[in-house]
C-alpha cells in the first residue's frame, strides 16, 4: 500500500452519529486522510462521553493509515463573546470540556468560530474571547486551538487577519493556538485567493505568521468576494472557482496543511471533490497502484 507521508491530508467534515471509529472507516471509503467533526451536539447540553475503546480504534487506523491531523470543529452554537453572561459561560464550560476529552485524541486541532459581539463592538468582542482563552487553556494540554477566518457576517469578529492577530496577541498561552483558514471565508470576507493568492498569504504572514496557520477548510462560494455572507458551494460551483483549489494543493507553503472540504455535496460530493484534488496533486487516486 503506497500510502506514503507525502500524500495530501484531505478529507471533510463526517458525522460521529456512528462513533468514532465509524468516522475512520468512512474516511478510509472516500479516501480521506484527514477528516472534521463536531465535538458536541450543537443544541447544546451535555456531551456524550467517549467510549475509549471506540477511539482507540480509531487511534489505530489512524496510525495505520497515515493520516494527518484531525481537525474537529466546536458547535457554532458556542460564542464566547456573546452579550448574555449565560451563553459565554456555557461556551467556556463547553470548550473546556472538549479540550478534555480531545486530550484521548491528542496531536489534533480543535477549530472554533471566533464568536459574535453583537452589538458590543469588536474591542470587548476580543477581549471576552481572549478572557475565555486564558480561562480554558490548560498549558501542556495535546490539543492546538485554531481561530477560524470568518465571512464577516452579521457581527462576526476574526473576518480580518488582524482582529484574529489581536486575539492572539491577547492570549497567554499563545502557544496553544492557531488558524484555519476557511477559503469561502476569507472570500467572503474580501481577501482575493482568486487573483492574488500569493499577496494574500503574505498578508497573513505579514499580520500573523504563516507558522500559525495549521489547516484549511477548502469551500467555493455562492456568492462574489467581500459578500460577507458564508454560503458554501461545491468545489468549482461557486465564485471562487477549480483554478484556485488547483493551484492551493500544489501551493508549497499549504500543500503539507490538513485540507477539510465543507461542501454542500454529501458523501458522493466529497468523494468526487477529494480525487479531483488528488488529481491535482499528481496523486494515484485508491486503488490505482503503480
Ligand atoms: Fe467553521
Ligand atoms: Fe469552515
Ligand atoms: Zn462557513
Amino acid at each position: 500500500m503506497s500510502q506514503g507521508p507525502s500524500r495530501l491530508a484531505i478529507g471533510c467534515h463526517l458525522s460521529t452519529s456512528d462513533g468514532y471509529a465509524a468516522m475512520g472507516e468512512t474516511a478510509i471509503s472516500l479516501d480521506a486522510t484527514t477528516f472534521s467533526f463536531f465535538t458536541r451536539n450543537p443544541r447544546g447540553g451535555n456531551a456524550k462521553p467517549l467510549d475509549p475503546s471506540d477511539v482507540a480504534t480509531l487511534r489505530t487506523t489512524l496510525a495505520e493509515r497515515g493520516f494527518g491531523a484531525l481537525v474537529a470543529h466546536a458547535p457554532y452554537t458556542m460564542n464566547l463573546c456573546s452579550a448574555k453572561p449565560e451563553t459565554v459561560s456555557f461556551a467556556r464550560r463547553a470548550m473546556a470540556d472538549d479540550l478534555e476529552r480531545m486530550e484521548s485524541l491528542p496531536g489534533n486541532y480543535y477549530n472554533f468560530h471566533p464568536g459574535s459581539h453583537v452589538k458590543q463592538g469588536v474591542d470587548v468582542g476580543i477581549e471576552l474571547i481572549c478572557d475565555g482563552l486564558n480561562e480554558v487553556l490548560v498549558p501542556g494540554q495535546c490539543t492546538t486551538v485554531l481561530l477560524e477566518t470568518m465571512a464577516g457576517k452579521g457581527s462576526e469578529v476574526g473576518r480580518s487577519f488582524d482582529e484574529l492577530a489581536r486575539i492572539l496577541d491577547g492570549v497567554q498561552h499563545d502557544e496553544l493556538m492557531g488558524v484555519c483558514l476557511d477559503t469561502c471565508h476569507v472570500w467572503d470576507g474580501g481577501y482575493d485567493i482568486v487573483e492574488a493568492l500569493d499577496e494574500v498569504l503574505d498578508e497573513f504572514d505579514r499580520v500573523l505568521g504563516l507558522k500559525r496557520l495549521k489547516a484549511l477548510h477548502l469551500n467555493d462560494s455562492k456568492n462574489p468576494r467581500s459578500a460577507h455572507k458564508d454560503r458554501h458551494a461545491c468545489l468549482g460551483e461557486g465564485f471562487i472557482g477549480l483554478d484556485t483549489f488547483r493551484a492551493i494543493v500544489n501551493h508549497p507553503k499549504l500543500k503539507s496543511l490538513p485540507m477539510i472540504l465543507e461542501t454542500p455535496g454529501g458523501m458522493d460530493g466529497y468523494k468526487k471533490e477529494i480525487a479531483l484534488l488528488r488529481t491535482y496533486a499528481g496523486e494515484r487516486a485508491k486503488g490505482e497502484e503503480a
